[in-house]
């Protein structure tokens, strides 16, 4: 089962929930802002392919994982270097890559930064693209659905 969780446009808290063709709007339990929603059929089944938000097609993915808890890792396992000899940074590269491979991806809208977790199409999504993302969010730019390619 897919889940979404929208950003709220008014005070930027997490909207949580889960895609159905009925609900017509998702309201934010903190500042009542209701954010008006189009789910379609293939949400309910996980599929990925237009927003149910901005309705726009430029989605990335990256793993779910708080870069803030990295940072305090890393900072702890700094800390420790003088008593550990270095080990303790071993040690978090360790954990990092246990911890790394068990998350599982986030899919995210570049332009309303909606996270849809649970999606069935994951494969068909991008990386994150910086290019990308600064003309969608600084040029307003659709890219619908087609990425950038390297060159
Ligand atoms: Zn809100
Ligand atoms: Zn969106």
């Amino acid at each position: 089962m897919m889940t979404v969780e929208i950003t709220c446009p008014d005070c930027g808290s997490g909207i949580n929930i889960y895609p159905s063709v009925e609900a017509k709007t998702a309201d934010c339990d903190v500042c009542q802002h209701s954010v008006p929603t189009k789910f379609n059929v293939e949400h309910t089944e996980g599929q990925l392919c237009d927003c149910p938000v901005c309705e726009r097609k430029d989605f990335f993915q990256q793993k779910d994982f708080s870069r803030k808890i990295g940072v305090l890792l890393f900072v702890i396992a700094a800390c420790f270097v003088p008593w550990t000899y270095g080990i303790s940074l071993i040690v978090l590269w360790l954990v990092d890559l246990f911890l790394f491979r068990r998350i599982p991806n986030v899919v995210i809208c570049y332009k309303c930064q909606t996270n849809f977790r649970g999606v069935s199409n994951l494969k068909e999504i991008p990386q994150f693209n910086h290019e990308m993302n600064d003309r969608i969010i600084y040029s307003d730019h659709d890219f619908e659905g087609k990425p950038l390619e390297h060159h």
